[in-house]
């Protein structure tokens, strides 16, 4: 099995020497245990870094039999680092891990990934067991990221970052999402195919600083959000029927207010317009909001189905 290593990187010179050795270490490792094939590699993906990443990635491929590097022409962002390593390799390789250059995420699932494989899944999922080890801020923010996904109706894995194998098939799949707000771990569920999950402690990381500051991170959620669900639409239709109905009770009520004699001139119609029409304004920018999701999906052009099998050939 030829196994390649996606691993975007953006400013991360510090910790690169330390991740080029523990990772071709293992992939060493699993070609004397015939597990991988020689010909597998380590691709990096430089995402535009300022530092000397690219220098380094450059001299590591001269070096190191397994390395390969990729360079953005500027910073994109990690989604997309991501998926250009992604959608570069997977027609020269069986199966393609994605991880982070930090060695966050534990290097010893990957032999339980390619055994999944091995047993035919298209899709395994790296879970992180715990996060003892992220900082508070980071673990809650974290959390607090996952429920608002999916209380704001996109399907997620739960406690699932980028650390995953896709199947060449499972990679053609998703190079069929032409969608250009990326979200990566909305859009793998969506492939469908038979998926595992394998789980690993989250480690600190080996070396620098995150890449992810707290405005990456909103960003990521917002994309999340935006790009899976039209939910907040909505709700947006709920809170205008619910005003909406609420703007006719008072306007019930300030009529008989009215015919009871028990108020100022202009009252009734002040209380009537503002909330009736409060109401009958946010449910109809509910309605035009649902067309424009309407649109919105189908100008991502998303494949409607993905074969798994068919008995025409052979
Ligand atoms: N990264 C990237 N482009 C960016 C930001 C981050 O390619 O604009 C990469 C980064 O080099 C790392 C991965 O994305 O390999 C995850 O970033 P980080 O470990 O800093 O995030 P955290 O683990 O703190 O959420
Ligand atoms: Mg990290």
């Amino acid at each position: 099995m030829k196994l390649c290593i996606v691993i975007p990187c953006y400013n991360e010179a510090e910790v690169l020497p330390i991740t080029v050795e523990k990772v071709s270490d293992k992939l060493a490792f699993l070609c004397d245990g015939k597990k991988i094939s020689e010909d597998s590699r380590i691709v990096f993906v430089d995402d535009g870094s300022k530092d000397t990443t690219w220098g380094l990635i450059e001299k590591y491929s001269e070096e190191n039999r397994f390395v390969e590097g990729l360079k953005l022409s500027r910073n994109r962002g990690h989604q997309n680092a991501l998926l250009c390593g992604l959608l570069t390799v997977k027609d020269n390789f069986d199966a393609v891990i994605s991880m982070d250059a930090d060695l966050q995420d534990d290097i010893d699932a990957i032999d339980q990934m390619i055994d999944r494989y091995r047993d035919g899944c298209d899709v395994v999922y790296g879970v992180r067991k715990s996060r003892k080890k992220d900082s508070f801020f980071k673990k809650y923010t974290a959390l607090g990221f996952y429920k608002l996904l999916n209380w704001m109706g996109a399907e997620t894995v739960y406690n699932h970052a980028d650390y995953r194998l896709l199947s060449r098939r499972a990679l053609n799949a998703l190079a069929e999402f032409k969608e250009v707000n990326l979200f990566l771990r909305g859009l793998v569920p969506l492939i469908g195919f038979k998926s595992d999950t394998v789980y690993y402690d989250r480690d600190k990381r080996a070396a620098g600083k995150t890449k992810y500051t707290f405005r990456k991170m909103l960003g990521l959620a917002f994309e999340g959000v935006t790009s899976l669900s039209v939910r907040p639409i909505e709700i947006i239709i709920r809170l205008g029927s619910v005003v909406l109905l609420a703007g006719l009770l008072v306007l019930i009520y300030s009529l008989v207010q009215h015919f009871t004699g028990n108020t100022e001139a202009g009252w009734t119609s002040i209380m009537a317009s503002v909330w009736a029409l409060g109401g009958l304004q946010l449910l109809a920018i509910g309605v035009i909001g649902k067309y424009i999701g309407k649109i919105y999906l189908e100008v991502k052009g998303r494949p409607r189905f993905i074969i798994e099998k068919n008995t025409f050939e052979e």
